[in-house]
């Protein structure tokens, strides 16, 4: 045992995230090794088909992470070289990146400061004739405010790619995240609410963007691999544009059919602790929770306090190193694009800019929050906020 044991006890680890995986799925993982088909066939076909019914959209498609259907949703409604995308500072780079693949340039937008989404108001301010589509993104699980951004993408003739990595499953105004803009981007990375290790989705309701996003996942190919190879089926296949890899494995999918199933049981056992930290940090001075509407499901991806630094005895990055000594895993939900050397390099952006998202970058702390975490892993979460910022350091 280790040495470094306090007097409540031995010490403990709460990671930042831990997946939750059933045995039902990884017996289908299993099951799909023994199969003899690895690449996508039938798993993957049965994983969009679960995902689709779940959030209710029209269509879906599964690719290898949420970059690529951010990437392929882009390129479907037609982002090519010299277009504006409308992306928030306070996000993950993949958001942008994309944009500038396909040779357009991402306008960085300010957040509101009390959920940290889109402010419609200054997306309004910085279109141009230039702008082809906005990327609201569902910061930590809590839908932006959709109407207002429709109507502003409607009386401009523009698309809404909406990146929902942490939004399933979600709701706006009683509405399903996925059923709401042109298209919609989920990701199944290893930390996200559901997972395939590695993966990602475009859901949408128009039929032709959908079959674009599958073909160009699949070298622009017309046939998929799982046609090609059945027997009596021709080998011949046509190309139609310059295309990308980014199908997804059936390896990954057999492991997605059981999370996409368990998807609203994990949202409600994540939603559950979020309640618990919201009303037992309540009275803890210096630490606020962002603001939740009543009129949005959240799907608590993330759990992000600020932290009030002028009350507080320590700074932001020394609180998340005192949670780490006390063996609880942090983190921060992101330096802003723009106060990122690539960003401020290539377009000039300065700290300024923005000055919501710069001001909130300073105070934010994502605490762990996964489905398997006990009450007790909770209250000790609690426990050691409440000592960090009430004991000088
Ligand atoms: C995780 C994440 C992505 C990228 O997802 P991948 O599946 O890893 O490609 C994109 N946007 C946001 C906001 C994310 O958190």
């Amino acid at each position: 045992m280790s040495t470094d044991q306090t007097p409540t006890g031995p010490p403990r680890r709460i990671p930042f995230h831990r997946p939750s995986i059933s045995e039902a799925g990884i017996d289908e993982v299993v099951s799909t090794l023994r199969s003899g088909w690895l690449t996508t066939g039938s798993k993957a076909a049965e994983f969009e088909r679960r995902f689709q019914k779940e959030v209710g959209s029209q269509h879906a498609v599964a690719l290898n992470s949420a970059t690529a259907a951010l990437h392929l949703a882009l390129a479907a409604v037609g982002v090519q070289e010299g277009d504006e995308v409308i992306v928030p500072t306070m996000t993950f780079t993949a958001t942008a990146e994309v944009v500038i693949h396909l040779g357009g340039t991402p306008v960085l937008v300010d957040c509101d400061p009390s959920t940290l989404n889109l402010q419609p108001a200054l997306v309004e301010k910085a279109l141009t004739e230039k702008t082809k589509a906005i990327v609201p993104v569902h910061y930590g699980g809590h839908p932006c405010e959709m109407d207002e951004l429709l109507a502003i993408a409607n009386r401009r003739g523009l698309a809404v790619v909406e990146d929902a990595a942490h939004a399933f499953p979600a709701k706006y105004r009683g509405r399903d995240i996925g059923t709401l803009g042109t298209a919609t981007c989920f990701s199944f990375y290893a930390n996200k609410t559901i997972t395939t290790g590695e993966g990602g989705m475009v859901t949408t309701e128009d039929e032709e963007l959908a079959n674009r996003v599958r073909i160009l996942g699949s070298h622009g190919m017309t046939r998929d691999a799982a046609n090609r190879f059945l027997l009596g089926h021709g080998w011949d296949y046509g190309v139609v544009e310059a295309g990308y890899k980014y199908n997804l494995s059936d390896v990954a999918a057999a492991l997605g059919i059981h999370q996409v199933q368990r998807g609203s049981e994990l949202r409600d056992r994540r939603a559950a602790i979020a309640s618990v930290y919201t009303e037992r940090l309540a009275d803890i001075a210096g630490v606020q929770p962002l603001s939740v509407h009543d009129y949005v499901e959240h799907s608590w991806h993330l759990y992000v306090v600020k932290l009030d630094t002028e009350l507080l005895p320590l700074a932001r990055n020394d609180f998340v190193g005192r949670m780490a000594e006390a063996g609880i895993g942090c983190s921060v939900h992101y330096r802003p694009l723009h106060m990122h050397d690539f960003y401020r390099r290539t377009f000039g952006y300065s700290d300024s800019d923005f000055p919501e998202a710069a001001a909130a970058f300073d105070h934010i702390v994502s605490l762990p929050i996964f489905p398997d975490m006990t009450a007790d892993e909770v209250d000790y979460v609690i426990d050691t906020v409440r000592s960090i910022v009430s004991a000088p350091a």
